[in-house]
């Protein structure tokens, strides 16, 4: 039955027309492109826009520059430059090449970026001018180059060398099981661990967003999310891909530039803190969101309260859906149909979830752990084969990480994290990672890093240290210079408070959950 499909006269010019047994996302986003590739793409807030047709220049011209420059399939290109519009298309170029897309946190330190390439090998950094000289004395027998992008996406050795190659490239040929992009997610056990997230993952997981967000070509989307992350990186410009539509890509989040593009658009994604930072504006309404057809939340827990005030204030009801690095989205409030707050909706279209009690066994109510499976489930941490093992069941299914519970029509609520983890404005910080980094300091004996309670952004990272014995306790200011030498900002404790010992059980495990009890209004005061 299948055989006679594949040779079927339409599907044969299917396949000539778009190659369709080429299982590259690139092809799949291409053959999804609108007809008129005139059609634009990305539009900046400045007026500059991009269209279809210059999006398979660029992207044919950057594939071809980095294989000219002996970038093979399966290479990593790691990447830590700022948001522009050139990153995306240097991202689809990769796509189209074969190359496995590596995006760093901009905020990532000289510490942190030394473990990223020492784990993954890339074969090609491409970041901003100043830290050409960093990359190109990092300890690395895989790296070819070192390209540099400036912030305005228009300057830097990789335009300007590749400026005169031709843009004439066939997207490499790529089984759904090949790598696309891995991601660094942080680690309970302190190193952060890269997902490896294949092509099949990715187009799996958009097309069935497509299906359940009902995306239109006609769709506007605002995007001011951060593009080293799976929600601007994926989720965001996937779905704009996949439907052929454009978007307004903003710098970085600022209230008063999405009031103003707000009326321009139609969909917008965002973390909690979008919404909460719109509420505060007193120019936000209901008038600048008249356009508006769909807002989406993820990436941290929608508090109720925020989801009731902006269905007040705008008369839309915030769609919260979830996913993870490991996964991309795994459920959703429905377009149509009641969106429910302090859910996180259904399961997406062939996307299985199940929560189980500590023995494994499937739980039909209360609160369990959130096991997945589907297509969209990453196929493992890179060199981390053993991790990976552990991460799976038996059956397949993937350990979220995250305690849930199902409700009998079948919407699930996140509940906590078994793990610890703090999500602060979006971003994922495991306090493990933190404590191991606080504990080198000189003075500090031990602490103890958990989240607490915070309006802007959502959880607040805090810690607890104990002076080792007869020194004197390091000024708050002194430790939290100290660390940002080692840390990205935002996992930086926003305060640290000294204690004479840590809280802790028979079992000598400190009681994170008697810390967050004990100071829960620290940032309410
Ligand atoms: P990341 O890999 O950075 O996308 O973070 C994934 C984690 O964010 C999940 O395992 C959840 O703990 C959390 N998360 C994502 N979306 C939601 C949501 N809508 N509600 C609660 N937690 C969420």
């Amino acid at each position: 039955m299948k055989e006679a499909n594949l040779h079927s006269p339409l599907i044969t010019c299917q396949a000539k027309k778009h190659n369709i047994m080429n299982k590259n996302i690139f092809n799949v986003f291409e053959s999804r492109f609108p007809e008129n590739r005139e059609a634009c793409f990305i539009e900046t807030p400045n007026g500059t826009t991009y269209s279809y047709a210059h999006l398979e220049k660029e992207t044919a011209r950057l594939a071809r520059f980095l294989t000219d420059a002996g970038v093979v399939k399966g290479d990593r290109v790691a990447v830590q430059v700022e948001k522009s519009a050139e990153v995306i298309f240097l991202y689809l170029a990769c796509l189209r090449a074969g190359f496995v897309y590596l995006p760093l946190n901009t905020a990532y330190t000289e510490s942190e970026l030394n473990y990223f390439i020492e784990n993954a090998e890339p074969a090609v950094v491409v970041c901003k001018a100043q830290a050409q000289t960093f990359f190109e004395n990092a300890k690395s027998d895989s790296l070819l180059h070192v390209f540099t992008l400036a912030n305005d996406g228009e300057t830097g050795t990789l335009v300007e060398n590749s400026r005169s190659t031709d843009a004439e490239f066939e997207t490499v040929s790529c089984d759904t099981d090949d790598l696309a992009v891995i991601l660094y997610t942080s680690g309970t056990t302190g190193r952060p661990k890269g997902a490896m997230i294949t092509h099949g993952n990715l187009a799996s997981n958009g097309l069935a967003l497509q299906e359940a967000w009902e995306w239109k070509q006609e769709d506007v989307l605002l995007h001011a999310l951060p593009i080293f992350h799976i929600h601007g990186l994926f989720i965001a410009c996937h779905n704009v891909l996949l439907g052929g539509s454009k978007m307004l890509f903003v710098e970085k989040f600022d209230s008063k530039t999405m009031i103003e593009l707000l009326p321009k658009a139609t969909v917008m994604m965002g973390v909690p803190t979008f919404y909460t930072r719109l509420l505060d504006d007193a120019d936000f309404n209901a008038d600048v969101c008249r356009n508006m057809r769909l807002f989406i939340s993820g990436s941290a827990p929608l508090l109720e309260q925020t989801f009731n005030d902006f269905k007040k204030r705008s008369g839309h009801t915030i769609l919260e859906r979830y996913g993870m690095t490991e996964t991309g989205m795994n459920t959703s409030n429905p377009v149509n149909g009641e969106r429910l707050a302090g859910t996180v909706g259904l399961p997406l279209p062939g996307v299985a979830a199940r929560i189980v009690d500590a023995d494994n066994n499937i739980l039909t109510e209360g609160v369990g752990a959130l096991q997945v499976k589907g297509p969209n489930v990453f196929k493992g941490y890179w060199k981390l084969p053993e991790k990976t093992a552990e991460e799976f069941t038996a059956d397949g299914y993937f350990k979220t990480g995250d305690m849930a519970e199902i409700s009998d029509s079948c919407y699930i609520s996140i509940v906590g994290r078994d793990k610890d983890m703090i999500i602060t404005g979006g971003y994922n910080v495991y306090p493990k990672e933190i404590e191991l980094v606080l504990d080198e300091v000189t003075g500090v004996k031990e602490s103890a890093v958990f989240g607490l309670p915070h309006k802007d952004f959502g959880e607040a990272v805090t810690a607890v240290i104990v002076v080792e014995n007869g020194q004197t306790a390091p000024s708050e200011a002194d430790i939290i210079k100290q660390l940002k030498l080692e840390l990205a900002s935002y996992k930086v404790p926003k305060k640290i408070i000294v204690v004479d010992a840590l809280v802790r059980n028979t079992m000598g495990k400190v009681q994170k959950n008697v810390l967050r009890e004990t100071y829960s209004e620290l940032y309410n005061q």
